[in-house]
């Protein structure tokens, strides 16, 4: 006989929707309400992907996070797995050249509405305009809404996500109120502000592998993309480089690591400063002439190899897609989700600051920590 618990959901995101309906998925006469403070649901996951959505990635394993606190969840919540669950729900998926698994109709919509429809007909209810600010611990939480509404539950899952991109801080002090504390939360998949000058670069990508370096030593580092900006870089390989960032490091780019080194020395021995401008956007060309005082191949081929940028900043939250960092790890059990510090409390999705890279990562987590939250709470109502 199963008791008729009641579980919330702060959220009505990406991690929260997931695991609502992972609850509902074998705890059909249970109660689920989700509680969401914007007036509709899943805003954020329409502006993913450009609008197209990257809901998950088939190369998947904890190497893309900045913690590997993901470790247990994505070998428990798998991409083959992530696409079946979306199947369920009615979303057929697919993946692009690199493994990137987005929607059919590449629309975040379709994802959206998807949600939505499976969200009624497993009759999970969800109450917008519910800005959670207060919670009480009692013999059941006490879920306060700003409008002094109150629900009562027996399981509480905090699926806030966080401010990246967004106006409005994260209430972090739900969780600091039960004694949780805090890491520091910094912007991430983000962009560099650097005090090298990039003005006249502006506007132009380049393919290049980027080493994020400190005292010369080797932070982290990307091949991709990189897009030159007025006041900095940004691009893929930037983005992904900047969930790693720490004060006083810089960046150096490789702008031909694709090619062989003894053709491009060849290419290069005969009329040098030409054939730079035969290699290179004019812009970059002149910049890495610029930088190379002799002007003889050494140090052409140096340049081009260790294109420097100093680094003053990251951009802040608000031009960030995700936060790195967040609720200290060790507070939560990374196998269960649930806190460390009070029972039948869970954390969910970018709550945790995971700080996947660019390719679908971020929102593999948050459906993978869902599952992983989900299936704890089904375990323990079903006393198994
Ligand atoms: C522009 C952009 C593009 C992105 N593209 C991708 C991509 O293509 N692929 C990818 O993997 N990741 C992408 N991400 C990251 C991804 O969207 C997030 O990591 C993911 O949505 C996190 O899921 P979540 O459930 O933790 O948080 P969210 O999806 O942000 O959901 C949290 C929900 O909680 C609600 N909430 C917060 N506080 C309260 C409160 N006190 N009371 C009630 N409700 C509350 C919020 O309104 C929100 O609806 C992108 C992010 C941005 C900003």
């Amino acid at each position: 006989m199963i008791s008729k618990k009641r579980i919330g959901i702060i959220g009505a995101g990406a991690s929260g929707i997931a695991c609502a309906l992972f609850l509902k998925e074998n705890l059909v006469d249970t109660e689920v309400i989700i509680f969401e403070k914007n007036d509709r649901i899943a805003k954020k996951i329409l502006k993913t992907g450009n609008g197209k959505c990257n809901l998950s990635n088939i190369n998947l394993d904890s190497t893309y996070y900045y913690s590997d606190f993901v470790e247990y969840s994505l070998n428990h919540f798998t991409n083959k797995q992530c696409a079946q669950f979306f199947r369920r729900i009615g979303i057929w998926t697919k993946y692009d050249e690199e493994g990137r698994m987005y929607p059919y109709s590449e629309k975040a919509n379709t994802v959206v509405d998807g949600f939505l429809h499976a969200l009624n007909e497993k009759n999970v209810s969800y109450q917008t305009d519910y800005y959670v600010n207060h919670i009480k611990l009692a013999d059941r939480f006490l879920v306060y809404s700003d409008r002094y509404q109150v629900e009562n539950v027996d399981f509480l899952v905090f699926a806030m996500g966080s401010a990246a991109s967004e106006k409005e801080e994260c209430n972090y002090s739900l969780l600091t109120d039960m004694g949780h504390t805090f890491d520091t939360i910094n912007p991430g998949l983000t962009s560099f502000i650097t005090s090298t000058n990039t003005k006249p670069l502006a506007g132009i990508r380049i393919k290049a592998k980027v080493k994020l370096l400190k005292n010369n030593m080797l932070i982290q580092e990307a091949v991709g993309e990189v897009l030159f900006k007025d006041q900095g870089l940004s691009g893929i390989a930037i983005m992904d480089l900047s969930n790693y960032y720490e004060k006083d490091s810089y960046v150096e780019l490789d702008i031909a690591y694709d090619q062989e080194e003894e053709e491009l020395m060849e290419f290069l021995s005969h009329d040098l400063e030409n054939r730079v401008f035969g290699l290179f956007p004019k812009m970059i060309a002149m910049d890495i002439l610029k930088r190379t005082a002799t002007k003889n191949l050494a140090e052409v081929i140096y340049q081009i190899h260790h294109y420097r940028f100093n680094i003053l900043h990251v951009a802040g939250i608000q031009q960030a897609q995700i936060v790195v960092g967040g609720l200290k790890k060790d507070e939560i059990n990374p196998y269960t989700m649930e806190s460390n510090k009070i029972t039948n409390v869970y954390v969910i999705g970018e709550l945790l600051g995971v700080g996947g890279r660019c390719g679908g990562y971020n929102l593999h987590f948050a459906w993978a920590s869902g599952f992983v939250a989900a299936q704890d709470i089904i375990h323990k109502i079903k006393g198994e």
